[in-house]
């Protein structure tokens, strides 16, 4: 089984269109495909569209924000229905958020010295959600830093220059927006939240406590360690295990869609559970 459960286009920061992203999963052999676009569902039926002429399986998908404690973490809504009042009411609520925030972090950069952001960093998105992502890529293409590690180093983040905090719901809540819909919630990369392992593991059973359904246990960036790592308390906290590459398309990324690890144990992978 070959899934890949965790992408984006260019509806959220990704660069393809839903369309390229599938084509490129299909090219890539996966048996099982999600578009995951931050907080929409916008590129779902286009995905969708193109999956079923080549034959490819695809489940609805989206990744939204919200809090965990301090935290914004990131929650995986697979096999979703796109119809569902409650989770697309959740959607908007983190929509008009987005909005607000791109404002925000559009004066803040003002103050310092970078000039028209909002309207630079919408022509990046080509007047789609915009997302942190673009107003960095806008930094690097202004000679404001040289790649997308050192805009999030110097930009955008905590104190920084268009770093502005914003109040996503509570991970209980957007739990219910998926679930409402018949999705599954997982928790997105929990090894990418400068967290310790303690944390994580707080963070896991917060989770399941709050009836999460599971997390991803494997990404592009995974370490072995951090597989092995995952498996084991997806095991131990009774969680169900994910698979996705957190592909982009940026022209430097070096992921590739469907190019991952193996999950270590299928028997709570989350594909028998959609
Ligand atoms: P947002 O959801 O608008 O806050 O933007 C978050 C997105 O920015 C993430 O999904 C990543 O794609 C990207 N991002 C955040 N931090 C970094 C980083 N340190 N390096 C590269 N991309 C990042
Ligand atoms: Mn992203
Ligand atoms: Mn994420
Ligand atoms: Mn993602």
């Amino acid at each position: 089984m070959k899934a890949d459960l965790h992408n984006h286009s260019y509806f959220s920061d990704g660069c393809l269109s839903p369309r390229e992203v599938v084509r490129l999963a299909s090219k890539a052999n996966c048996d099982l495909f999600s578009l995951t676009d931050h907080d929409t569902t916008h590129g779902a039926l286009e995905a969708k569209y193109e999956a079923d002429k080549l034959g490819l399986n695809v489940v609805h998908g989206v990744e939204i924000s919200a809090f965990w404690r301090n935290s914004t973490i990131h929650i995986l809504g697979l096999g979703i229905d796109i119809d569902n009042d409650e989770l697309q009411t959740g959607l908007e609520f983190n929509q008009k958020l987005r909005k607000e925030r791109a404002k925000k972090i559009a004066l803040d950069l003002s103050r310092s010295g970078v000039k028209d952001a909002l309207e630079k960093a919408q022509m990046i998105s080509g007047g789609h959600m915009l997302t942190r992502t673009h107003f960095a890529q806008m930094l690097i293409n202004e000679g404001y830093c040289k790649d997308m590690k050192s805009v999030f180093r110097r930009f955008l983040i905590g104190r920084k220059p268009g770093g502005v905090r914003v109040e996503w719901k509570n991970f209980k809540e957007v739990i219910k927006w998926v679930q409402s819909s018949g999705g599954k919630a997982l928790i997105a990369h929990p090894f990418r939240y400068r967290m310790t392992h303690t944390k994580i593991k707080n963070m896991l059973i917060d989770f399941k406590e709050a009836n999460g359904d599971g997390f991803e246990v494997v990404n592009s960036n995974s370490s072995n360690e951090e597989i092995l790592l995952g498996n084991k308390w997806s095991e131990e906290y009774n969680l169900l295990a994910s698979i996705g590459s957190d592909f982009h398309g940026w022209p430097n990324q070096r992921v590739k869609i469907g190019n991952l690890a193996d999950l270590p144990n299928n028997s709570r992978a989350i594909w028998s559970y959609l």
